[in-house]
C-alpha cells in the first residue's frame, strides 16, 4: 500500500502534479479544542466480496497521536490547496470553530452550503487515507471543485455531541452494495457507498454518498430527527446549539448505520 505514495503525486480534485502536504482536518480545529484531546481515533471498516459467495466486513481501529489537526496526507496540489480549499475553510471557520465549542449562533441557507461543502471536502481528504475503502468516485471530487456544493446524491448532516468518547473521532464505512452476491463482482470489488462520521468536542459532522443506493435510504429516522440535515440545502434556519444532544451510544449508531442501511 505504501508503493502508491511513491508514484509521481497527482491532485485528487484537480489532477495537477505539484502535491503538497496538507492537513487532513484543518489543524485549527485542534486547537479551538481544549488541550487535555491529544490523541484521536480512526475507525475503518472496509466491506469485500472476495468472492461472489462471500462476503467480507474487516474493522480496523487506529489510535493516532496528537489532537486531530496533526494528520497530513499529500493528495492535494497546492493550487487547491490555498485556492478554492482555502477559501472554504475560512468561510466555515466561524461556524464550525461555534459548534465544537457549543456556542450559539444560525445556520440560514447559505451556511448551510458553505458547511456541506467543507464537509464534502473533508470526508474526500480523510477517506485517501485508506484507499482499500475509498468509495467516493473522481466525479464527485470535480463537482465539488468546480460548483462548491456537493453532488446532489450527497446527504449530509450536523449535530451535538456530548459524551466521552468521540471528543476527537473518525469513524469511515467503505462498502460495496450490490443487490445480490451474484451481482458483486460487477462493480470490480471496489466499494461503492461511503459514511463517514466526524466529532470534534461538541460538533457531529455526518455525510453519506452512493453510487448506487438511493440517497434517502441512507439514516434512520430516529436518528435523523436529532440532526441538521444541511444537504441538500432547505429554506430553514437552524438556530445553534439544537437541544437534541447525541451521546456516545448514538453516535456508535449512527456511525454503523450504513451496515443496517445496505442490507435492504
Ligand atoms: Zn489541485
Amino acid at each position: 500500500m505504501a508503493k502508491k505514495e511513491k508514484l509521481p503525486g497527482l491532485c485528487m480534485f484537480c489532477g495537477r502534479t505539484g502535491v503538497t502536504k496538507q492537513h487532513m482536518w484543518p489543524d485549527w480545529l485542534g486547537s479551538v479544542l481544549p488541550r487535555e484531546g491529544a490523541e484521536h481515533t480512526q475507525f475503518i471498516t472496509r466491506t469485500h466480496f472476495p468472492t461472489p459467495d462471500k462476503f467480507v466486513i474487516s474493522p480496523d481501529i487506529q489510535f493516532k497521536r496528537g489532537p486531530v489537526g496533526s494528520r497530513k496526507i499529500r493528495k492535494v496540489c497546492g493550487k487547491c490547496n490555498s485556492g478554492w480549499m482555502s477559501v472554504l475553510e475560512n468561510q466555515a471557520k466561524p461556524a464550525l470553530t461555534a459548534m465544537v465549542r457549543d456556542e450559539e449562533f444560525n445556520i440560514p441557507p447559505e451556511l448551510q452550503r458553505i458547511l456541506s461543502a467543507w464537509a464534502a471536502m473533508t470526508t474526500i481528504v480523510a477517506e485517501c487515507t485508506d484507499p482499500l475503502s475509498q468509495a467516493i468516485p473522481p466525479q464527485d471530487r470535480i463537482v465539488l471543485m468546480d460548483s462548491l456544493n456537493p453532488p446532489e446524491h450527497w446527504r449530509i448532516w450536523f449535530g451535538r455531541y456530548r459524551g466521552q468518547d468521540w471528543k476527537q473521532r473518525y469513524h469511515h464505512g467503505g462498502m460495496l452494495v450490490a443487490r445480490s452476491l451474484a451481482e458483486a463482482p460487477k462493480y470490480g470489488g471496489v466499494p461503492n457507498t461511503q459514511a463517514s462520521t466526524f466529532v470534534v468536542g461538541h460538533m457531529l459532522m455526518y455525510a453519506c454518498s452512493s453510487t448506487v443506493m438511493s440517497p434517502d435510504t441512507h439514516l434512520v429516522p430516529a436518528l435523523a430527527s436529532k440532526l441538521a440535515r444541511v444537504w441538500p440545502i432547505s429554506d430553514r434556519v437552524f438556530a445553534w446549539p439544537p437541544v437534541d444532544v447525541l451521546g456516545d451510544e448514538e453516535v456508535k449508531w449512527l456511525s454503523d448505520d450504513i451496515y443496517s442501511r445496505c442490507i435492504a
